[in-house]
């Protein structure tokens, strides 16, 4: 891996700070040096960059991804497609995914019991490109909540898009399974959604007992606990646990916002908005009109989620971006829109938008101290990337003005040669 020296780049650290013009010295996988000013840096040795006043940022981190979501209408045609072209799949995605200048991704469930923790190690074992990832278990359910998929006709627990238990015991059985397959984080779903209409977002499924040794299983590894929890019974569940990575928390009242805030070091929401929207505006082509996803529930749920995590935001609850894409109505790599709904919905500046890729995403990937910043030391995850992302955030998720994408020291996506200053200065 040879050393990398970006002159001429506008640095936008991740940290929420304004971009100061630079240079940024490579060695390894390591962030060496950040000079913030025209004053150059020596390249000893390094292939130069010249950036030509692109931005230099960290590369972003999806804080809830679904690779094995095939970009289908339902949960079933998600769940019916064969292991093995679902393997293949996941392993397009995953290179996606990297090239779209997603460095890390946080798994937030998969499809089949493995397809996670596989897709994982052959990243890490260099079989296959794709972002540093955390594989999460299958959804975990119970009879008649979400991802409960099971046809009385056919009692074929395969065919279920989440593993169903129905105790304590069997959530023990459960978790126990998936730990031993190696996943980083066990995904259970405590509230229902609105997608599946016999458990819509605002009730709650799961029994203390079940999540309690659900929990008890994951500390014993010192592995993590998700929860997909769109009610506000089910994110106070979740607290109540301690469980780590909230998914959704569309539905708070003002105990469900203390017991966030007083847990805001610890916990990560992270809450997918964007099916919300899709679902509402855009999935009139899957046979979704506005008036149905309303009767669905859809526009109560987006006008809570706006105020919960508005007032989040307030509190200093890190919301971090992404969610949910794979599914027809949001297709994989489109996430990064997220930030722009972030600024237009729950007031954020795009700069703090930013930092829930950057910042939050080193930390929610458990590397708080080395990555997800441009900053000495730290892993060397950059985006370089053609125009202003604060004057204009769409530009993240234009895979044109992303000029290269380096994961840990190495080249994703390549640059351009320096000199040849292939790229614009286009805000
Ligand atoms: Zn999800």
């Amino acid at each position: 891996m040879g050393n990398v020296l970006f002159t001429n780049v506008r640095i936008l650290d991740g940290s929420g700070a304004n971009p100061v013009p630079g240079s940024v010295l490579v060695q390894g996988n390591r962030i060496r040096a950040v000079g913030r000013s025209t004053a150059p840096i020596s390249p000893a040795g390094a292939t130069v960059i010249d950036g030509a006043g692109a931005t230099l940022m960290p590369g972003m981190c999806e804080a809830h991804t679904h690779f094995s979501w095939n970009d289908a209408a339902t949960l079933a045609a998600i769940q019916t497609m064969p292991l093995e072209e679902h393997v293949l799949w996941c392993a397009k995605v995953a290179k996606k995914y990297l090239e779209a200048g997603f460095t890390s991704c946080v798994g937030a469930a998969c499809a089949k019991p493995r397809l996670d923790v596989v897709i994982r190690n052959a990243i890490n074992s260099g079989q296959i490109p794709g972002p540093r990832y955390l594989a999460a278990s299958q959804e975990i359910t119970v009879p008649g909540g979400l991802g409960d998929e099971t046809l009385p006709h056919l009692p074929f627990p395969e065919f279920s898009f989440g593993v169903n238990v129905n105790s304590a015991d069997e959530m023990r059985k459960v978790v126990r399974m998936f730990l031993k397959y190696g996943v980083d984080s066990i995904k259970l779903n405590l509230s229902g959604d609105n997608f599946t209409p016999q458990s819509p977002s605002e009730t709650a499924w799961m029994s203390d007992a079940e999540v309690a040794a659900a929990m008890d299983e994951v500390r014993v590894r010192g592995k993590r606990g998700t929860a997909h929890a769109r009610s506000a019974d089910s994110v106070k569940q979740a607290l109540r646990h301690g469980i780590d990575v909230i998914y959704h928390a569309s539905f708070t009242d003002t105990e469900t916002l203390d017991l966030l805030e007083a847990a805001k070091d610890r916990v990560f929401v992270a809450p997918g908005i964007a099916i919300l929207y899709a679902m509402l505006n855009e999935a009139e082509q899957w046979g979704i009109t506005r008036a149905m996803a309303t009767d669905m529930g859809y526009q109560i749920e987006w006008d809570n989620a706006l105020e919960s995590l508005r007032a989040m935001h307030k509190r200093g609850v890190r919301i971090l971006f992404g969610g949910d894409y794979g599914f027809a109505f949001t297709p994989h790599c489109q996430n990064a829109r997220d930030l722009e709904f972030f600024v237009k919905y729950l007031g954020f500046t795009p700069a703090e938008a930013i930092r829930c890729a950057t910042e939050y995403g080193g930390q929610i990937m458990m590397k708080g101290n080395e990555l997800g910043l441009v900053k000495e030391g730290y892993l060397a995850d950059l985006l370089l990337v053609d125009g202003d992302p604060l004057a204009n955030l769409a530009i993240l998720r234009d895979p044109k003005r992303i000029l290269a994408v380096m994961k840990d020291g190495v080249f994703a996506k390549s640059p351009e040669i320096a000199s040849e200053r292939a790229w614009g200065r286009a805000a």
